[in-house]
């Protein structure tokens, strides 16, 4: 008998309201009487998932049928943010909930806040994962994301007493309405054992083969998410994995007794999802991550080749099917997966499966900083994939016997160029395995993309030219303007019309607006209305209330001495101690309030005690009566996704002050550019091209430019030299030396200020003065609320370049070449 196919409720209220109650009913057991808000939440979530799920159906149908060529993003993070609000606003349902929830006696709002936020990443580049599988599904490409289902994602921060707590993210605790586990459809993953050669016969000879003969397994549950297009009916899927015990390990051991040891093991194959690691560009090489690595990108390849591919799909046409794009170095380990799948399990020629691997992957660099490019020691390596290891070395010895080729037997090349590094100890350099098998190599920004090619991998730019490319990262403007900042969305329908929230560069229209007073007055109450509704966020949440009227001077990003949160304290402390020297008047200033956001990887010290250093100035400064309010700073902890949504609508200025040639590019950057903030920022990263679109006029640019930066560090850095020359400066850091932020024990921050004396590798009192200078230029320029507002006005009218829907057009044309939408 066949079925007739799902279809969605119809959408309207009294459907909606009835789908509802039933959800309630049948899925919570409980009736609307008795309901709790999370049975309400639930329900809701049902009920949109819903209308979400024939269309989810089709075009899994639709990309299985058609066999065309698609997408298969790999990444260790995905940083989702709430899924309600971006479910609704995709199916056009928000109105018809609100509406019916009403009907119900229930407020929308209140539900919303019920969501815990999937927390699968621990900053931008987890959070571009999931901007891009917003961009593929809106773009309607083939496509589906693969990651890891952490059963913890990144710790919930508190303070107390000014430093950094860490509280596990129990984000499943309640449940999650959004997953669809497929026990049925699970992978068995390997690990450890030996390898072992074996010969075979082949067109009348006998060939030897190799063979992974490993020691244990686990299981990988897929839990599939829907991923649905804007206002297109597309609905794709992000398919995140989790261990479990294989079945045979525990009926192994309880076989023979063992039951405690049966379950000890169940235990200890589920920790390989259980939590993510919460390092922000320091890899710090530990054998559960590679364990974590090599979990999800074999289940993926595995999954990919079982369950995508037509039956008796012809595997040497691979390259016309996928594209496996690697998020980083994370998922790296699939390229000798797919090696030993091809060759070991599906008995292909080395060289035919080594020419289809080159096709099948593409991959993008995230960093310039040396200790972020990751490396897994031979030892751990062979260990745990002792096959992969053999594959590797395969891939290396025919690597450089190419390079000798072309550039003859020049050692110091050749060492610099292979794939095994000998120093300080024996290990696989995983960037340089990328680049070798992606057909593609691609940078963040433009002058990231142009410092990989230059500095980071010069010998490879040479030896394969047209290999390396750039994508500039963008941001969803769904979720960062549509649903974020609604206020602001509404002016540019009205000005615009619709079509800009999936062709961003419409937003040049908004330039004409500028010039129109009573636009500007519209623009000017939307940011009001959005620093009120922030100031009740932070009220509810952490009992902070904004002052009127003042400057929102805003930093949120991941705490890394590269981002340089250390200057932005330096500047605050020069305001306050301007303020009690007598040598300015609190009453003659710009009244500010400083927030912060950022979390601290929890080994890294420096990190943590620059967040309590933060902590302890705003207590001091907003305490100290002779500031008369006129500087705030406020530092809500455990910075997200759902956090960002609120502070990046309000904020007045944009704080992306890195060292230039180290912040990749940023995409904090962007969503503050989009929603009107101005942005004071040194030439780093999309920094670059932010400026160069809104203009040196409507940008706040300081500090050194990258060559600069190489210059003075290959000259010396000597920061003490900048210290003696500068007296604002020195008055800073001798207030912060003197113990004023520690009720005057001087041991607390001892270690930030000697090493921003005499170490710092990210130079910040050699851009402190031009820093200072360039937020002068802030109060000057804010102090004219109308030409404030004009610029922040083109700065939105000038980033449409930043949606992801674009960074997803660039890799379609420069690297995946899928085909348009099915
Ligand atoms: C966008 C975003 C980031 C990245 O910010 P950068 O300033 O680019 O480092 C980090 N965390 C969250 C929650 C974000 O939304």
């Amino acid at each position: 008998m066949a079925l007739a196919p799902v279809t969605a409720p119809p959408a309207s209220v009294d459907g909606f309201v009835k789908q509802f109650l039933e959800n309630l009913n049948l899925e919570r057991g409980v009736m609307l009487s008795s309901s709790s808000a999370n049975d309400q939440y639930m329900a809701l979530a049902n009920t949109v998932r819903d209308y979400l799920i024939a269309r989810w159906l089709e075009d899994q149908r639709r990309q299985k049928v058609a066999q065309a060529k698609g997408v298969c993003y790999l990444s260790a993070e995905y940083l989702l943010g709430r899924q309600l609000d971006n479910n609704l606003l995709a199916t056009r349902l928000t109105e018809i909930a609100t509406d019916a929830l009403a009907q119900c006696g229930i407020d929308l709002d209140e539900l919303r806040q019920q969501e815990v936020e999937p927390g699968l990443g621990n900053g931008g580049l987890g959070r571009l994962a999931a901007c891009f599988i917003d961009s593929l599904a809106t773009l309607s490409v083939p496509s589906i994301g693969y990651g890891i289902r952490y059963e913890y994602g990144i710790f919930r921060q508190t303070f107390e007493n000014g430093e950094q707590i860490e509280q596990p993210d129990a984000w499943l605790t309640l449940g999650s309405p959004w997953e669809f586990p497929h026990p049925e459809n699970a992978q068995t993953v390997s690990f450890g054992g030996h390898t072992e050669t074996y010969e075979v016969d082949h067109e009348g000879e006998k060939v030897t083969r190799s063979r992974w003969i490993p020691s244990w397994n686990v299981q990988a549950v897929p839990y599939n998410y829907m991923v649905p297009g804007y206002h297109n009916g597309r609905v794709n899927t992000l398919r995140l994995w989790r261990s479990v015990a294989t079945n045979s390990f525990d009926l192994s051991g309880f076989n023979s007794g063992d039951y405690e040891e049966a379950v000890r093991a169940q235990t200890y194959a589920e920790t390989i999802s259980k939590v993510l690691y919460p390092e922000d560009s320091t890899p710090q090489g530990k054998e559960l991550r590679l364990q974590q690595q090599y979990f999800f990108v074999a289940a993926s390849i595995g999954d990919f080749l079982d369950h995508m591919l037509a039956p008796g799909y012809d595997l040497t046409n691979l390259p016309n099917r996928v594209i496996f794009q690697l998020n980083d170095t994370h998922p790296v380990i699939a390229v000798p997966e797919l090696m030993r799948v091809l060759v070991d399990e599906k008995g292909m020629e080395w060289d035919a499966a080594w020419a289809i691997t080159q096709q099948c992957f593409a991959y993008t660099c995230h960093t310039l900083l040396p200790e972020a490019l990751e490396v897994w020691s031979v030892d751990l390596l062979g260990r745990l994939l002792p096959r992969h290891l053999e594959i590797i070395y395969r891939i290396n010895d025919e690597f450089l016997l190419a390079v000798r080729k072309r550039f003859g037997d020049d050692e110091m090349r050749i060492r610099n160029m292979s794939i095994i590094s000998e120093h300080p100890n024996r290990s696989v350099r995983m960037a340089y395995l990328a680049t070798v098998a992606g057909a593609k190599v691609n940078g963040v920004a433009e002058l990231h993309s142009q410092l990989l090619r230059e500095r980071v991998l010069p010998d490879f730019d040479e030896f394969y030219p047209g290999k390396f490319t750039n994508v500039t990262n963008g941001v969803t403007p769904r979720r960062f303007i549509r649903l974020a900042n609604p206020g602001l969305a509404n002016l540019i329908t009205e000005a615009l019309g619709a079509g800009w929230t999936v062709d961003l560069e419409r937003l040049r229209g908004l330039e004409a607006f500028a010039e129109d007073p009573e636009f500007r007055a519209q623009f000017a109450e939307v940011k009001a209305a959005n620093k009120r509704v922030l100031s009740e966020v932070l009220l509810a949440r952490d009992g902070f209330e904004l002052s009127e009227d003042h400057l929102l001077d805003v930093m949120v990003k991941r705490l890394h001495e590269y981002k340089r949160q250390m200057l932005k304290v330096l500047h605050i402390v020069t305001s306050y101690e301007s303020i009690v020297s007598g040598r300015v008047k609190a009453s003659d200033m710009q009244a500010r309030t400083f927030i912060f956001g950022a979390k601290a990887a929890p080994g890294y010290a420096m990190a943590k005690r620059i967040i309590h250093l933060i902590n302890a100035v705003g207590s001091v400064v907003n305490n100290d009566p002779r500031v008369e309010g006129k500087l705030k700073v406020i530092f809500p902890p455990n910075y997200n996704v759902t956090l960002a949504e609120r502070v990046v609508p309000a904020a007045d200025l944009s704080e992306q002050i890195s060292l230039a040639g180290k912040e990749a590019s940023g995409t904090g950057n962007m969503k503050f550019a989009l929603n009107g903030a101005l942005t004071i920022g040194t030439d780093d990263g999309a920094n670059v091209e932010i400026r160069q679109l809104v203009g040196d006029d409507n940008f706040f640019l300081f500090g050194m430019a990258e060559p600069e930066v190489e210059a003075l560090w290959a000259k010396g850095y000597k920061p003490a030299e900048f210290y003696q020359a500068d007296e604002s400066l020195r008055r800073a850091l001798d207030l912060i030396a003197s113990g004023a932020f520690s009720g005057g024990d001087r041991s607390v921050f001892e270690p930030i200020v000697s090493n921003l004396l005499y170490d710092d590798r990210f130079m910040v009192l050699a851009d402190y003065a031009t820093y200072i200078e360039a937020q002068a230029k802030v109060d000057l320029a804010y102090a004219d609320q109308d030409a404030w507002t004009k610029a922040a006005i083109l700065n939105v009218a000038r980033s449409g370049f930043f949606s992801s829907d674009r960074s997803i057009r660039d890799y379609i044309e420069r690297i995946w070449h899928t085909p348009p939408a099915l």
